[in-house]
């Protein structure tokens, strides 16, 4: 895919910005057909330093980089020469950290200019950009690996170094690229499909906290206004379970905005220009900043029927429409609710299941905790059954899953997806991706370099995990249906499954704590989209799609990127690239925090 040029003169509080590049992002370059003979360094890598470069010096190292080099990246990881005009280390660090520094080298914009005017590869170390990484610049220079009679590969009289730099043990040729020195395990799985590089920094100075756009915001997890949000979220949280899911959106609109205003509010006047605060809410923040409460969450917290319904609801399968069912009955009470579906509390009821309980919620559309889960299993009369046992789960589910557990049970299911399919990759998404210090859940997206691979690779994975007694419990199990770019729903249709999960005893942490863990199968050329997708959150999702339909009549979801008037499907290589593609800054998974 084509890199993104930059605007000519960014204006990076503006809505509207980046549309003429991200468009652009998507036409072939005009020089895309040059054959590689025509490239002066046709096999390296570069990536571009932005900071500190003009725009006319940006455009122009942008077009020589897209003429003359194998590839632009747009991560510095995967360059095999880093272009900057930073010549102190402080600076640098700011862009690219010291170790993956020490890894490439590090040149001035003027070795592109040279080389290009020469037509070769020349060394950088007289170009090195940092004087302290000079001898690694030197080290990793592609001109010494492109070079066998300098740097000895085997057809070469000269010996191969041993302190050979790590970055010249993988040539920069194509296949190259496509790989990695992580790990044997690893070996061949492409670059592309590992982590994403954690120190790819938010551009926050890009970000604009007044976007009508939760994907152009920086959202922390926790603002300089979280009591108010706590606040607003009772009223949200209230209108959601009375199913007025307009309001509630607005509500949740409203919270999105403040949750990334990175000040402290202390007058109204600060939000009332800002989308989506509206009178009402302008109201309650007024509200607020006097009396540090907002008088209507106060009466909300305080009602029966919203504590019912809250209660009611934090059943996983319980949706608005059963707890209104439910309270309507006269129940309070979660020990009413066991009465009333006949929960005997001592007979252990899903522990030790004799069949793998699916539960029949394969015939269930979809699960989305909050909205009408319940609706599904109505129809098709499932719900009591269901819900019988997701009350005998309760307890567990309710307990708050710490990073070291989240990341223990990833080991854990990495270690057995290994001997069922060896060489598959995985990325934990969800709120743990985002910075939380405790999940509801545990979301992890997997796949395997072999697109083959993948099919069907859910269900038997399920199977096993069950049979090894890890997996006690499947609320839904999706399989294999092709992107259908036609769908109304914002659904994604990757193979998941949303199952219940017990570390086992040989794990480091045994607490026989039951969690929910989801399970994501993507192809591998859709595994950033899918990575984006879980890793929310809710309203950052909801605003990708939006922006994508809006501005570039794209279709966003964790399935894939599609044009719309064409059904054209774009498959970025990383995440970051997804982000180019659909003209957005990056944001970090730790500024993603768009909901309460
Ligand atoms: P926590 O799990 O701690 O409550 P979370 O942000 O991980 O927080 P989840 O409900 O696990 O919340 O959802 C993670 C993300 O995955 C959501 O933000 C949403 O974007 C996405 N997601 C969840 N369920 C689905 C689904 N059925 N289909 C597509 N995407 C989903
Ligand atoms: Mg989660
Ligand atoms: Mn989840």
């Amino acid at each position: 895919m084509p890199f993104k040029r930059p605007a000519p003169e960014p204006h990076p509080r503006s809505d509207s910005q980046s549309l003429e590049s991200s468009s652009s992002a998507l036409q072939p370059s005009k020089h895309a057909r040059l054959e590689p003979s025509e490239k002066a360094i046709p096999d390296v890598t570069l990536y571009i330093v932005q900071a500190k470069l003009d725009p006319s010096s940006l455009s122009e190292l942008f077009r020589l980089a897209e003429r003359h080099a194998q590839r632009l990246c747009s991560n510095a990881t995967e360059a095999d020469v880093i272009i900057t005009t930073i010549r102190m280390r402080r600076r640098l660090e700011r862009h690219i950290p010291w170790t993956l520094a020490k890894q490439k080298a590090i040149v001035t914009p003027q070795w592109l200019r040279d080389c290009v005017k020469q037509n070769k590869v020349l060394p950088c170390v007289d170009y090195a950009a940092i004087q302290e990484l000079r001898t690694e610049t030197e080290k990793n220079c592609p001109e010494c690996n492109l070079a066998p009679c300098l740097c000895g590969d085997s057809d070469s009289e000269v010996e191969t170094p041993s302190n050979q730099p790590a970055s010249s043990k993988h040539r920069p040729t194509k296949a190259g690229l496509e790989e990695t020195q992580e790990s044997d395990m690893h070996a061949k799985i492409p670059a592309r499909l590992l982590h994403p590089d954690p120190s790819i920094p938010t551009p926050l100075d890009k970000l604009n906290y007044a976007s009508r756009y939760a994907c152009r915001r920086a959202s922390p997890l926790t603002c300089p206004n979280q009591e108010l949000v706590r606040e607003l979220d009772i009223v949200h949280r209230s209108r959601a379970m009375e199913s007025e899911e307009r309001n509630a959106l607005s509500y949740q609109r409203a919270i999105s905005v403040i949750k990334a205003y990175p000040h402290r509010i202390t007058s109204v006047s600060q939000v009332q220009k800002l989308p989506f605060i509206g009178q009402k809410t302008g109201t309650m923040v007024e509200e607020f900043i006097d009396t540090g409460k907002i008088e209507e969450a106060q009466t909300i917290l305080a009602s029966d029927r919203f504590k019912a319904l809250s209660l009611f609801t934090s059943v996983y399968g319980i949706g608005p429409n059963t707890a209104h069912r439910l309270y309507s009955l006269g129940l309070r009470s979660i020990n009413d609710l066991e009465i009333y579906y006949g929960v005997e509390r001592d007979e252990p009821q899903a522990t030790g299941p004799s069949e793998l309980q699916e539960v029949e919620m394969q015939k269930r559309p979809h699960y989305w905790r909050g909205q009408d889960q319940d609706k599904g299993n109505r129809k098709h009369g499932l719900g009591d059954s269901w819900i019988r046992i997701a009350l005998e789960l309760r307890e567990d589910l309710a307990i708050k899953i710490p990073r070291a557990e989240v990341e223990e049970m990833e080991r854990i299911v990495m270690a057995e997806l290994a001997e069922l399919e060896p060489g598959c990759v995985s990325t934990i998404v969800g709120g743990y991706r985002r910075g939380k210090p405790e999940s509801n859940d545990v979301d992890i997206v997997f796949t395997h370099p072999d697109a083959g691979v993948m099919k069907g690779l859910c269900k038997r994975f399920v199977r096993r995990l069950y049979e090894r007694g890890m997996v006690s419990h499947v609320m839904h199990l999706s399989g294999f249906h092709g992107h259908n770019p036609l769908r109304t729903t914002h659904w994604d249709s990757l193979e998941k499954a949303l199952t219940v999960f017990t570390l086992p005893n040989s794990s480091q942490i045994h607490n026989g704590i039951r969690r929910r863990l989801d399970m994501i199968f993507a192809p591998p050329e859709v595994y950033w989209t899918a990575v984006i997708g879980w890793s929310g959150s809710i309203m950052f999702q909801r605003d990708l799609r939006q922006w994508a339909k809006d501005k570039l009549a794209m279709k966003f979801d964790s399935s894939g990127i599609t044009r719309r008037y064409d059904s054209k499907m774009f498959f970025p290589k990383t995440e970051k690239e997804a982000f180019d593609l659909l003209g957005l800054e990056w944001v970090a998974p730790e500024w993603r925090n768009a909901d309460a």
